[in-house]
């Protein structure tokens, strides 16, 4: 796939990154697509032909009625947001183990983002816990499907109907993943995906929102081009929107990356799974539970780290892998997102706090005892760095650079073993 920039005379531990080309599929046929576009002189999507046809492509391959790209999958949330039309204060119910972009549009819509706990293990919120904090002010729920993992979408779409909510997904992070067989972003009313540098594909920065429902697209395109609805007679700004378009030149890079999406993904699944079947014995390792109607494509491997049985828990185990040259995330997030300083501080709009002087207190309340299962289960998780460009030595890498780092920890290492 792509250029080979990668070469066998790298050090055998010197990962592929995806901040580099060492990690990403980047390379002839996006440079030829480049090239057509800067020929062409149109650089922006609305005179231009590939942001048209990444969206038709993208909602071809979800079977979704409409995708329209963003400049970012904060953007995406952000028009997906907007397109539920809610009032300020009403509520939105989500995650706080998510990226601060799924956060920060719905404070800017002046909602509130109320926070469900997670499940400890997977770090997903469920129906149950989104449940417990419904209120008669809920007006959407945004799930975030982490790391290549889904949140139970039958549940979710279930609770949402009956309740009369919308339901977005957040699947910036699991492009092509399935629950019970269903492609993520395609169950609830719009689903959100990121195209950023580090994602399962990527135009450098970027996004989509596809939908199955003619409304919610209208409202999200014209959100995305400051109100105003390009091809439509009598046009108006017809409310509060930004500009917050692709480029022709994002576009055409999309495009061909995304003609390798299904390759790129199954290479991250096989080479995942293969890491996960040589840690699958490994003491006080436990690698993602995923069900077999469901597909898991591998973000990032997510290993949950037993402190009673690996000393030092997953910031140790970090500090061996550091030393060969593995870099990991233990916590994945540093804090809960209610623990950041804009939630804290409740810094938005000058000094007014607002929208938090519309909530209920039970909304902002961030009790720690709210969020036994977010606490517990960033204490455990260690996350793993992966990518399309891992090849079978990598993932066999990792797996025993885990495997002995554990070792060590546990202090049952044979001398021989040492480094
Ligand atoms: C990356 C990400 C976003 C934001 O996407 P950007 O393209 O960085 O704005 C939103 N939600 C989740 C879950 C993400 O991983």
């Amino acid at each position: 796939m792509g250029t080979d920039a990668r070469d066998d005379a790298r050090p055998a531990l010197a990962l592929p990154s995806d901040q580099d080309a060492s990690g990403r599929s980047l390379g002839d046929d996006e440079l030829a697509a480049l090239a057509d576009v800067i020929a062409s002189g149109t650089l922006t999507s609305t005179k231009g032909k590939h942001v048209a046809a990444l969206e038709h492509a993208v909602a071809e391959r979800l079977g979704v009625a409409a995708a329209i790209a963003t400049s970012s999958g904060t953007a995406a949330v952000h028009a997906a947001i907007v397109a539920c039309d809610i009032e300020p204060g009403d509520e939105v119910i989500t995650t706080p183990v998510t990226d601060f972009g799924a956060l920060a549009p719905i404070l800017a819509q002046g909602a509130i983002p109320v926070f469900a706990d997670v499940d400890p293990t997977s770090l997903l919120v469920t129906p149950e816990t989104v449940e417990a904090v419904w209120s008669e002010r809920t007006r959407a729920v945004v799930v975030t499907h982490l790391f290549g993992a889904t949140c139970d979408l039958d549940g979710f779409a279930r609770l949402c109907s009956d309740r009369a909510a919308m339901l977005i997904e957040d699947a910036a992070q699991a492009w092509l993943s399935e629950s019970r067989g269903k492609v993520a972003g395609s169950v609830g009313d719009i689903g959100c995906f990121s195209l950023q540098q580090g994602k399962h594909l990527t135009t450098g920065e970027g996004g989509m929102v596809v939908t199955d429902n003619a409304d919610f697209a209208r409202r999200m395109r014209l959100w995305v081009n400051k109100g105003w609805p390009y091809g439509e007679p009598n046009p108006d700004h017809e409310f509060l929107a930004l500009n917050s378009r692709l480029s022709e030149l994002q576009g055409a890079v999309g495009l061909v990356q995304f003609r390798k999406i299904d390759a790129m993904v199954d290479r991250r699944i096989a080479t995942a799974q293969r890491a996960v079947e040589r840690l699958r014995d490994v003491a006080g390792i436990r690698t993602p539970v995923v069900d077999p109607a469901d597909r898991h494509t591998y973000w990032k491997l997510a290993l949950d780290v037993d402190p009673d049985v690996v000393p030092g828990g997953p910031i140790a185990l970090a500090g061996e892998l550091r030393l060969e040259g593995i870099q990991s995330a233990p916590r994945y997030v540093q804090r809960p997102a209610f623990a950041l300083r804009v939630f804290a501080e409740q810094r938005t709009f000058g000094s007014s706090r607002w929208p938090f002087t519309l909530a209920r207190p039970e909304a902002i309340d961030y009790a720690p005892s709210r969020f036994v299962g977010t606490y517990a289960g960033l204490d455990r998780v260690l996350v793993l760095s992966w990518n399309e460009r891992y090849d079978e030595r990598d993932a066999d890498n990792v797996a025993s650079a885990v495997a002995s780092a554990v070792d060590r920890l546990r202090g049952t290492a044979r001398s021989g073993d040492l480094p």
